[in-house]
């Protein structure tokens, strides 16, 4: 929106109204702070996006007869949002002390304007990639059954269709299955990391009793993975991606030379398309071999560019975020391009320290683009991991939008986006070279 609105605040009874409140506008939260939203932070609700009554949260709205907030007996509501769009505020609510810790999604602030859902948030990439509301679940469904029969040997494929379409409803598997865009390769059951709010893990003092996904079970060959590759290759024969690092995994650079062997197999056989590997990015050592078997692009996920925070997350074992920063600069070096997966979190991210340390992280060692996501985590449980000892400490917000203007100026040549984009077999850089 251009000009400001008066947008309604919404609230649910437990058992699932919602209703929005004529004369209570919305309030929207960047870490401790609570706030009208800005006039351009606010769009419609996005298809394929979805409302979740938040337990043990009450609705806090304003009132703008005297300025004052206002809490209510009944339930918070947040956005759960399509991929493609940043959230660029939580909700505003009053957690009561027995509320229950809420599951790994991004909490999207959501009010009403003229009959009409709209939320804090920023569409960040127009790619069609994870749409499906125009696509059948029978056509993803006969899909996977004609792989199954025809490729029954190969685990990994078993695993696509069996848990990641049957059991996740993964868009990354789900697209595999139709044989259009990005095709998983998952391949590591272990990890070096114990991030906070890992989607396919837990420790078992963890305050989080399920995960989303659960871990690989098996190693899958150099064969089966190169395999996976070529069905989708001559699946989507326009931009073909594939993609080592999803969610049902660890960390996929614990099985370098797997990797390795497998990429090399695939390129041999003249294999086309973009390999791209999600990772944490602990392990520069064994970036060389990457480059040389013929990978294309990787996307290193990064809570914070500043160490303390960078550790009170991802927890990691046995690296640090300094080894993260090599790994980009040794990618960068050998001609990968690669991403940030920005794991953005109202409040925390859109600060100036941020900012300063993300602006030197990516300048120093040739990130080529910025992947806007949004940290699935409950806010609260965020805000206590990184500043246990502390509260109401959280810095200044600037917001996402003059976030990302300010990230642009000072690094020109940042792509920005939500997916990995499809870059051929060996990318084009405009990332400086690291000095
Ligand atoms: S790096 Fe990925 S797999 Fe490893 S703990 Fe973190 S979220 Fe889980």
């Amino acid at each position: 929106m251009k000009k400001k609105v008066h947008v309604n605040m919404l609230m649910a009874n437990p058992d699932g109204t919602i209703f929005d409140h004529p004369e209570r506008r919305l309030l929207c939260r960047r870490g401790d702070g609570f706030a009208e939203p800005k006039p351009e932070e606010l769009i419609p609700l996005p298809p394929e996006s979805e409302l979740f009554l938040l337990p043990g949260r009450r609705a806090v709205g304003l009132n703008p007869e005297d300025g004052s907030v206002e809490a209510y007996d009944e339930l918070a509501v947040a956005a759960f949002l399509a991929p493609a769009h940043t959230i660029s505020a939580h909700p505003a609510y009053l957690q009561d002390p027995d509320a229950p810790l809420l599951p790994l999604f991004a909490y999207g602030a959501v009010g009403v304007y003229h009959d009409e859902f709209y939320v804090c948030a920023h569409k960040v990439d127009n790619d069609p990639r994870q749409q499906f509301a125009h696509i059948s679940r029978l056509s993803i469904e006969k899909n996977a059954r004609r792989l199954r029969r025809e490729y029954p040997k190969n685990r990994l494929v078993n695993h696509i269709l069996n848990n990641c379409v049957a059991r996740y409803d993964c868009p990354a598997a789900r697209n595999f299955a139709l044989g259009r865009f990005e095709a998983p390769l998952p391949s590591s059951q272990s990890c070096n990391a114990r991030c906070v709010g890992c989607i396919s893990e837990q420790e078992k003092t963890s305050p989080l009793h399920v995960t989303p996904q659960c871990r690989l079970s098996f190693t899958p060959t150099p064969e089966e993975l190169a395999e996976v590759m070529w069905i989708h290759a001559k699946r989507e024969v326009t931009s073909p991606i594939y993609s080592f690092g999803q969610g049902c995994e660890g960390d996929p650079l614990q099985n370098a030379e797997l990797l390795a062997e497998s990429i090399r197999l695939f390129r041999k056989a003249k294999g086309p398309g973009t390999i791209n590997c999600n990772t944490n990015g602990s392990r520069p050592s064994v970036i060389p071999m990457l480059a040389d078997a013929g990978l294309t692009s990787m996307r290193v996920s990064l809570s914070s560019a500043r160490p303390l925070l960078y550790n009170a997350y991802y927890r990691p074992k046995n690296y640090s975020l300094e080894d993260v920063s090599l790994t980009i600069r040794e990618a960068r070096s050998l001609g990968l391009f690669v991403s940030l997966n920005l794991l953005f979190f109202p409040g925390i991210t859109d600060s100036e320290e941020e900012l300063e340390a993300l602006t030197k992280l990516i300048s120093q060692n040739g990130v080529s683009m910025i992947q806007w996501r949004n940290l699935n985590i409950d806010p609260e449980w965020y805000l206590k991991t990184l500043y246990p000892d502390e509260h109401s400490v959280t810095p200044p917000a600037m917001g996402l939008l003059p976030f990302m203007k300010r990230l642009k100026e000072n690094c020109p040549w940042l792509r920005y986006g939500y997916f990995n984009p499809w870059l051929g077999e060996k990318a084009t850089l405009s990332a400086p070279m690291p000095a």
